[in-house]
């Protein structure tokens, strides 16, 4: 970016932001950052994130690059000449080991070209480096966590549960000692309470630094874990609950190139299956047959996001057979499809964004979490806000996926957790709406970033 962005209101407000650029953390970052440039026009919001990052984010996302919200690149730590083994750490590992030193670089040339200083600094929470750099600058710091306040918690006490639990606790003790997680196991927590990689680690030392925060904030709303929220809100200096940033900063229209909506006007309320696992997470080929076989033995309508690549890996026949029952598809129109009123179940993985896109639509889970805060968010939405089940034994078999289906569409309990999805997604308007906890929060936030530096 060799023009100079701007050059005027050099005493204006100017907030640095940084991306954690891997699985979907980039968008939802971006999509409240909009929101908040839109709401302090005078301040700008310079977006730090890698070339690879930021040129999808113009592709997909351009709306949300208002005038005063610029995309900088920063390296993606891959040394020269080195060639990548395919694992999806070994690319976090790079960056995130580089991130200090090239964020400052580009920081600087950043504040060269608009001839504004920072005056904040926002992150993605996983990127806990940022702390030194706000200190550094003399700048509030300000991350945000971009899951929910339940994983939040499992990572602010991650010291506690190990002191109480020893670091291999049994898998199915409670954490009764935290405040709103008595049903949680310890077999729900994320890598990061117990394992010792470097990403664990990463997010280790990201739960101890939060507490420095000057605020922090969440893509979660204050009502979904009330107890949990109490708790925290005594524990960091402010904590601002802003989310779903879904409806806060809605995502641009996916393009429905497989016609799944045309598709889903032909069904029956309530009757289809939309089954997604996210942008990293895949089935192992036992799973994805023991899912295929369901599909097609129940004539459960269904829609399927499921990668190219896994495609090939579908039992021989598949789509021919199931053409009238479902459609598979590359990437879906998620959040359109959630919200048309022939889905009755969505079956993914627990990943934060489609917990939040399926509450905000009422639509019941079955889920399949697999790495991360997906075990956690499983269990909140089985065991305390009843709107969803955990598959059985936490993969996919036959039986234990038909069992799931089963109780969502057809029985009295899947009524109840219909229900039980339907008043959430109320709570969650009332808290976007005029006046609503999502919304005032917001307004603190804007406050705090469009404030001149007066540290
Ligand atoms: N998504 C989509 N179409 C698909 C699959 C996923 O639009 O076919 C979007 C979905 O709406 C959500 C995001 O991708 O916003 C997935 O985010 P999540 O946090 O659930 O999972 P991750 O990708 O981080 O594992």
């Amino acid at each position: 970016m060799s023009q100079r962005t701007t050059t005027t209101g050099a005493s204006e407000p100017h907030v640095a932001v940084l991306a954690f650029p891997f699985g979907t953390h980039a968008p939802p970052l971006l999509s409240i950052i909009s929101r908040l440039a839109a709401s302090a026009p005078k301040t700008l919001f310079s977006f730090f994130n890698t070339e690879e990052s930021n040129n999808s984010l113009l592709s997909t996302h351009k709306h949300y690059f208002l005038p005063n919200l610029k995309p900088f690149n920063v390296s993606n730590g891959v040394p020269e000449g080195h060639v990548l083994g395919g694992n999806p750490l070994e690319n976090i590992e790079l960056f995130i080991k580089a991130a200090p030193d090239n964020t400052r670089k580009a920081v600087a040339a950043a504040v060269a070209e608009t001839g504004r200083k920072v005056s904040c600094l926002v992150n993605d929470a996983f990127l806990w480096f940022a702390a030194d750099l706000a200190a550094e600058m003399e700048v509030p710091w300000v991350p945000c966590w971009l899951s929910g306040s339940n994983s939040l918690s499992a990572h602010f006490y991650t010291d506690l549960i190990r002191e109480t639990v020893g670091v291999e606790g049994s898998e199915d003790e409670l954490l009764k000692f935290i405040p709103g997680m008595s049903k949680v196991r310890i077999g729900d927590l994320p890598e990061g309470v117990f394992s010792q990689s470097l990403f664990s680690n990463i997010i280790y030392s990201a739960g101890l630094k939060l507490e420095q925060a000057d605020v922090l904030f969440t893509n979660c709303f204050e009502e979904l874990n009330p107890t949990i929220n109490t708790d925290l809100n005594s524990k960091f200096k402010q904590l601002l609950n802003v989310g779903p940033f879904n409806l806060i900063s809605p995502p641009p229209k996916i393009p429905d190139t497989n016609g799944c909506l045309p598709w889903l006007d032909r069904q029956k309320p309530s009757s289809v299956a939309y089954i997604g696992f996210g942008s990293v997470a895949m089935l192992s080929p036992d799973e994805l047959k023991a899912m295929a076989e369901v599909l097609e033995a129940s004539r459960v309508p269904f829609i399927w996001s499921i990668k190219k690549s896994l495609q090939e890996s579908l039992p021989n026949g598949f789509l021919e057979r199931t053409k009238s029952n479902g459609i598979v598809v590359n990437w879906a129109p998620q959040l359109d499809v959630l919200a048309h009123n022939a889905v009755g179940v969505f079956v993914n993985h627990g990943g934060w964004n489609s917990v939040l896109e399926s509450i905000s639509c009422g639509v019941p889970m079955i889920c399949r979490p697999f790495f991360g805060d997906q075990y956690i968010n499983g269990r909140m939405i089985e065991d305390v806000w009843e709107i969803g089940v955990i598959v059985d034994g936490g993969i996919f078999t036959k039986t234990g996926l038909l069992r799931c289906l089963d109780l969502i569409l057809w029985q009295e309990k899947g009524k109840e957790i219909r229900e039980n999805v339907r008043n959430l997604k109320q709570v969650t308007e009332k808290a976007i709406g005029s006046g609503g906890s999502s919304m005032e929060n917001l307004k603190r936030l804007v406050d705090t970033v469009s404030r001149p530096n007066q540290k």
